[in-house]
């Protein structure tokens, strides 16, 4: 992260804005918007603010600003005296400093004086010169969203906050404010911090914003106050609840909706190792993340552990998303965490999730079936708790997807070859399926474990068998520069 996004109070504090033109207009009205005490220094004053000087909104320093050195001494806070010599160009009174003109070298003489004297300084058009930049906003006040591209692109900071501003009711700062104001009531009304939150996760899905956004505030609080009143009727305990969810195979927009729901939702999340940072970044920033990795070849953490892990959090009372790569019912041990909370008699859910092969084959242009060429598919594995599987006989037509067991190609394609498969059937072994760095490496059956060691396969990845396979060649669509064709 190149800068912390803070949310500044400038009520009555005093800021500088050094440039008098239309561009330092800009920023004055946003200073005055959030209550700042606005002085403007520079020789010219625009119309707009000219007006406002004249109405006594703001200050101005007329005159060229020189602004002062302060060296390495510093004032230490904006209340801290440095030894420069206070004037018309001292910039330590103010708590922020805009430097709005168009002489880049005035600009970055007031960026200077502001780092010498720890003042937060905003260069406008130029995020290298100062230590702070401005971002997009949003003003659903009190509900304000700020976008920031760290200062590289301007318009895609604009085009992000188009994108959000449509996504969020005009009247969500109202909402915001019912909230703010019944906040107090509903934290003595509910002592338990999960349960205050469950309450209004409540809120928010009932009609109450809906009144809010249609004027009907006291419809809005005879709702909340008859939510409040049932909640202690209907949840006499806290009820804890276990949601397998599957993240699917690894970018984060390949979840599903459900998915990711729940998972804004849960106040623990115990996930796989196959599960993308990026689909974490979806988990609520004060849930408890515990990553339950079970890594191939390594002594890591059991099936029983994480079963028993789950469930002694859901009789806790908590939500608990179990987050697993792909679907949680493909070769995920959902079945066995499944009938461990039904043995324990422990409320769940299930959401599915795209597998690995329905990813790897659509980002990979690998068609599962296809008329005239594969009518069925099977999904197995070339690796169990005994070892290398009992790998499928060959079918005509099948299209055969092997999960895990990439150190075991070798033995694997001779398993294949004693069932009846020719060594020229097509392969396809796709690794970090739909990931950016995805790779696709398509040769025959015979060549398999010769294609995997020349290219250094690494887990995870699929292996495709079959007629099919082929298709990567000319339909692969992603990643298209890491196609590798095993001759
Ligand atoms: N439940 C998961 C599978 C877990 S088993 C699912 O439905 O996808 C782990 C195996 O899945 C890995 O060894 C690998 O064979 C496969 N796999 C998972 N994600 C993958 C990916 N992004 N690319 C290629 N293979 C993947």
């Amino acid at each position: 992260m190149q800068h912390l996004p803070l949310f500044a109070r400038l009520d009555k504090r005093r800021c500088l804005v050094v440039g008098g033109g239309d561009v330092g207009a800009r920023k004055v009205r946003l200073l005055l918007a959030a209550g700042a005490e606005v002085t403007v220094a520079g020789p010219a004053l625009s119309d707009e603010l000219r007006e406002l000087r004249n109405a006594g909104k703001i200050h101005h320093l007329d005159g060229e600003f020189v602004p002062g050195d302060y060296g390495d001494e510093t004032g230490g806070g904006p209340t801290g005296t440095g030894n420069a010599p206070a004037g018309p160009g001292d910039i330590r009174p103010y708590w922020l400093i805009i430097a709005a003109t168009s002489d880049r070298e005035l600009n970055a003489a007031v960026a200077r004086a502001a780092e010498s004297a720890n003042r937060f300084c905003n260069v406008v058009d130029d995020a290298d010169l100062g230590n702070v930049i401005m971002p997009a906003i949003i003003d659903r006040a009190p509900v304000t969203v700020a976008v920031s591209t760290g200062g590289s692109s301007p318009v895609l900071a604009r085009w992000l906050k188009g994108r959000i501003e449509s996504m969020l009711p005009m009247g969500l700062g109202a909402f915001a404010g019912l909230a703010g104001r019944w906040r107090t009531h509903v934290r003595d009304n509910i002592g338990d911090l999960d349960q205050r939150r469950r309450f209004w996760e409540r809120v928010l899905e009932s009609q109450v914003p809906e009144s809010v956004y249609a004027g009907r505030e006291a419809e809005a609080e005879a709702t909340l106050d008859r939510l409040l009143a049932e909640w202690h009727s209907r949840n006499p305990e806290k009820m804890g609840e276990a949601w397998l969810v599957g993240a699917g195979p690894g970018r984060a927009d390949l979840i599903t909706l459900r998915g990711r729901q729940l998972l804004s939702q849960a106040e623990i999340v115990l996930y796989d190792r196959l599960v993308g940072e990026e689909v974490l970044e979806f988990a609520r920033r004060d849930a408890e993340l515990i990553s339950v990795a079970k890594t191939p070849r390594k002594p890591s953490i059991k099936q029983p552990d994480i079963n028993t892990l789950l469930i002694n959090h859901v009789r806790a009372g908590k939500r608990v998303c179990r987050l697993k790569g792909g679907d949680p019912m493909i070769f995920g041990r959902g079945g066995e965490e499944v009938e461990a909370l039904v043995e324990a008699g422990l409320p769940f859910q299930v959401v599915p999730g795209v597998s690995a092969a329905q990813g790897c084959a659509c980002y990979a242009g690998i068609p599962l079936t296809l008329r005239g060429a594969a009518q069925s598919v099977v999904l197995t594995t070339g690796h169990t708790e005994r070892g290398i599987a009992e790998v499928a006989d060959f079918s005509p037509g099948q299209t055969l997807v092997l999960y895990m067991g990439v150190a075991k190609y070798a033995v694997l394609a001779e398993r294949l070859i004693q069932r009846g498969y020719d060594r020229q059937t097509p392969v396809a072994v796709v690794e970090r399926g739909t990931a950016r760095d995805q790779r696709v490496i398509c040769t025959i059956l015979e060549k398999l474990a010769d294609a995997s060691e020349a290219h250094a396969v690494e887990s995870p990845a699929l292996l495709f068998v079959g007629e099919t396979s082929q298709f990567a060649k000319d339909h692969g669509w992603f990643a298209p520069d890491r196609l590798i064709i095993h001759p």
